[in-house]
C-alpha cells in the first residue's frame, strides 16, 4: 500500500486526500478542527521554504543567464505580461459584474468591520530596496530579497571566474533547497485533508450558497480568465497544447487552492514550473516569487466585481470614467496585495473610495463578504497562481529557457 502510495504521481494524492477531506469535514462536522494543527503543520513548512528557497534558486538563476543585458528583456517581458494579464482580468471582473448585477438589491446589513489604514499604499516604491539585505530575508520581505538577490547574482554573474566558487555555492544551494521542497510536498496530501476536512466542517461552503449572484460572478470570471486568457496565451502566442499546461499547473493549483496563499504555494509553483512545465530555473527562480508578490489576476477579477456590486448595492451610478477608475485603483490593489489569505478583502476600501463609498460604507462591504472570504479566496489564489504560472511559461520560451520536450511530456508531480 505504502507502495503504491509513493508510486501515485502527487497531485493524484492531494486530489484524493481532497475528496476525502470534504466527506470526513461533512460528516464531523466542526470536530474537524481538532485536526487544524496538521493544516498547520504544512502551511508551516511550505512558508519555511519559502524565502531560502527564493533567495538561492534566484541569485543562481541571475548567475545561470550569463548575459546581464539578458536581465533587462526579461525583466521588461515579464512586467509587460503581468500588467496585460492583470487589465484582461480587470476587464472579464467589470464585464461580469455588470452582467449579472450581483449587487441588485442587496441588503448588507449592519456587520461592519475595521480596517488597516491603506493609505500607505503606493508609497513604498522604495522600500523595495533594503536598508538591510539580512533583516529583508529574516523578515520575508519578498520584494526587497528580490531585488537584492537580482543585485547579487549579477555581481557574482559580472565578477567573472573571482566569484566561480560563490555561483558553484549558489547554485549548490539551489538544488539542495528544491530536494528539500519535494520533501515537504509528501506532506501536501495530508495538509490538504485536514485544511478541506476544516473548513467543510465549519460550514465554510455552504455559506456560499446565500450570495449565489456574486459567487456565480467571480467564479465564472475566474474560470473564464483561465480558460480564455491562460488558455490563449498557450494556444495562440506561445503555440503550445493548452491542455499540457493546465495538467502540468495542477498540483500548484489543488496547493493554491488548500491554503489560499500565493506565497505559501510558491516552492510548489516553482517545482511544478521546472519539472511539469519545462520552465528553466533562471526564469523559474525570478518571474514566479515576483509574480506571487505582484501578480494576481484572481485577486483583479474579484476585487473588480466587489466593486460594482458594492456601487450597485449602495445605488451608485457608474460611468465610463469609473470604471476607468475602478480598473486603475483595482491594477495597484492586485499588486499590492499581500499573498496570504483574506489579503485582498481587506484593500478593498482603496478601490471603492474612487467610486465614492466612504469608510463606513466599506466596512459593511467587507463586513458582509468576509463570512464567505475563505472559498472564494480559495479560486482567486488558484487563478493567481496560474497567472504566474502562465507569464512563466511565456517568458521561458521567449528567454529560450524553456524544454518543449519536458513541457509536452506527461506531468511528473
Ligand atoms: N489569497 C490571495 C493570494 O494569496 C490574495 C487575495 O486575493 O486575497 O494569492
Amino acid at each position: 500500500m505504502l507502495k503504491t502510495w509513493f508510486e501515485t504521481t502527487l497531485w493524484k494524492r492531494i486530489m484524493g486526500m481532497l475528496v476525502l477531506g470534504i466527506i470526513v469535514g461533512q460528516i464531523w462536522g466542526e470536530g474537524a478542527t481538532s485536526i487544524a494543527w496538521l493544516g498547520d503543520v504544512f502551511i508551516r513548512l511550505i512558508r519555511m521554504v519559502v524565502v531560502p528557497l527564493v533567495f538561492v534558486t534566484l541569485v543562481s538563476g541571475i548567475i545561470a543567464m550569463g548575459d546581464p543585458k539578458k536581465l533587462g528583456s526579461l525583466g521588461a517581458r515579464t512586467m509587460g505580461m503581468y500588467i496585460g494579464t492583470t487589465a484582461f482580468a480587470i476587464v472579464i471582473g467589470l464585464s461580469l459584474a455588470a452582467l449579472l448585477q450581483p449587487g441588485a438589491g442587496v441588503d448588507l446589513g449592519s456587520t461592519s468591520r475595521d480596517l488597516p489604514d491603506t493609505s500607505t499604499l503606493g508609497s513604498g516604491i522604495a522600500s523595495i530596496i533594503p536598508t538591510n539585505p539580512i533583516a529583508a530575508l529574516a523578515q520575508g520581505k519578498m520584494l526587497a530579497i528580490i531585488f537584492f538577490s537580482i543585485l547579487l547574482g549579477a555581481g557574482i554573474m559580472l565578477t567573472g571566474a573571482k566569484g566561480k566558487p560563490i555561483a558553484t555555492l549558489f547554485d549548490a544551494g539551489s538544488e539542495v533547497m528544491l530536494k528539500i521542497t519535494h520533501l515537504v510536498m509528501e506532506v501536501a496530501p495530508f495538509g490538504v485533508f485536514a485544511l478541506i476536512a476544516g473548513m467543510v466542517g465549519t460550514g465554510g461552503i455552504t455559506k456560499l450558497f446565500s450570495v449565489m449572484p456574486l459567487v456565480v460572478a467571480v467564479v465564472g470570471g475566474c474560470i473564464l480568465h483561465m480558460l480564455i486568457v491562460h488558455g490563449s496565451i498557450m494556444k495562440f502566442i506561445l503555440k503550445l497544447p493548452a491542455g499540457r499546461f493546465f495538467q502540468g499547473a495542477r498540483g500548484a493549483q489543488l496547493v493554491a487552492f488548500s491554503t489560499s496563499s500565493s506565497s505559501a504555494t510558491l516552492p510548489v509553483t516553482i517545482s511544478v514550473a521546472e519539472d511539469n512545465l519545462g520552465i528553466k530555473t533562471p526564469v523559474a527562480s525570478s518571474v514566479l516569487p515576483l509574480g506571487s508578490t505582484i501578480n494576481m489576476d484572481g485577486t483583479a477579477v474579484y476585487v473588480g466585481i466587489v466593486a460594482v456590486f458594492a456601487a450597485q448595492a449602495f445605488g451608485i451610478h457608474l460611468g465610463l470614467a469609473e470604471y476607468v477608475m475602478i480598473a486603475l485603483s483595482t491594477t495597484f490593489v492586485s499588486i499590492g496585495t499581500a499573498a496570504v489569505p483574506s489579503a485582498s478583502l481587506f484593500l478593498m476600501a482603496t478601490v471603492l473610495q474612487v467610486i465614492g463609498v466612504d469608510a463606513a460604507q466599506t466596512a459593511l462591504v467587507v463586513g458582509f463578504l468576509f463570512p464567505f472570504d475563505r472559498p472564494l479566496d480559495m479560486l482567486r489564489t488558484v487563478v493567481n497562481v496560474t497567472g504566474d504560472l502562465s507569464v512563466a511559461t511565456a517568458v521561458a520560451k521567449w528567454e529560450d529557457e524553456f524544454n518543449e520536450d519536458v513541457f509536452r511530456a506527461a506531468p511528473t508531480e
